[in-house]
């Protein structure tokens, strides 16, 4: 355990600075893409320049946005937080998105109010990555299932399913690597940043694979549970 510890640590110190470096470089990067606004406007004989300009500064930007999810941990905001409100929530986020790929969104909560502590804006992040993926997965359609039911005593278990192409072992192995993604527009950066998160909320992610399709467990832990 005691390795474990250090590892998780060295995974937090590295987040750290990345967010840290990803704020830094924003500022600078908004203000060139001001100027490259105005020189556009001023001369357009370089019409093609300026597009491959921005679309690579607009990769910039988004490869940043994501990094900076992992906030320092200081700045994290934790409260008691409804788990299946912020199901549905995010559910309805990535509903439009999934029907018009002919995906169907099936949610199986049990009947049961689990309270959780957390950041919420975090966890949403991590459950929107993860059904983003999985609607990627599926594109001639597919069924999402979202299941949430409690794991042993003082934690809840939120298990993904999808039904999309899946990972052969090899990919599997390297998912949550830095930057590694398969997806020509991927940042690569989803499952990395979602399991620094579940992990600074004392949980963990485990992810199965195969030609079926894909399956995830979110293991977080409950501040309260209450049958409703
Ligand atoms: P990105 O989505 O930008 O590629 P992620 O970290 O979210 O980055 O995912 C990394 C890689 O893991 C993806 O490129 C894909 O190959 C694989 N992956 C993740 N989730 C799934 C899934 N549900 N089904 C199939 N492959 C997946
Ligand atoms: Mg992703």
């Amino acid at each position: 355990t005691h390795e474990l510890l250090v590892n998780s640590e060295k995974l937090n110190v590295a987040g750290q600075l990345a967010a840290g470096i990803a704020h830094e470089v924003r500022n600078p990067l908004t203000a060139i893409k001001g100027f490259l606004q105005l020189m556009e406007t001023e001369d357009d004989g370089n019409k093609s320049y300026f597009d491959i300009i921005q679309s690579e500064m607009d990769r910039i930007e988004l490869i940043l946005s994501e990094l900076l999810v992992i906030a320092k941990p200081h700045e994290l905001k934790f409260e008691a937080v409804d788990l299946i409100t912020l199901l549905e929530n995010v559910k309805t986020l990535i509903e439009t998105q999934a029907v018009i790929n002919g995906i169907q969104i099936e949610t199986i909560f049990n009947y049961h109010n689990f309270t959780i502590n957390c950041d919420k804006n975090q966890l949403k992040q991590v459950f929107i990555n993860i059904l983003k993926n999985a609607v990627e997965a599926m594109p001639k359609g597919g069924f999402i299932t979202m299941e949430v039911k409690q794991y042993g005593c003082n934690m809840v278990k939120i298990f993904f399913k999808d039904t999309g192409y899946g990972m052969p072992p090899e990919i599997l192995k390297r998912v949550g690597e830095p930057f590694f993604t398969t997806k020509e527009d991927g940042t690569g950066l989803g499952i990395m940043i979602s399991k620094q998160i579940v992990e600074n909320h004392g949980g963990t992610i485990n992810i199965w694979s195969d030609q079926q399709g894909t399956m995830i467990e979110v293991l977080l832990p409950i501040a309260s549970v209450r049958l409703h």
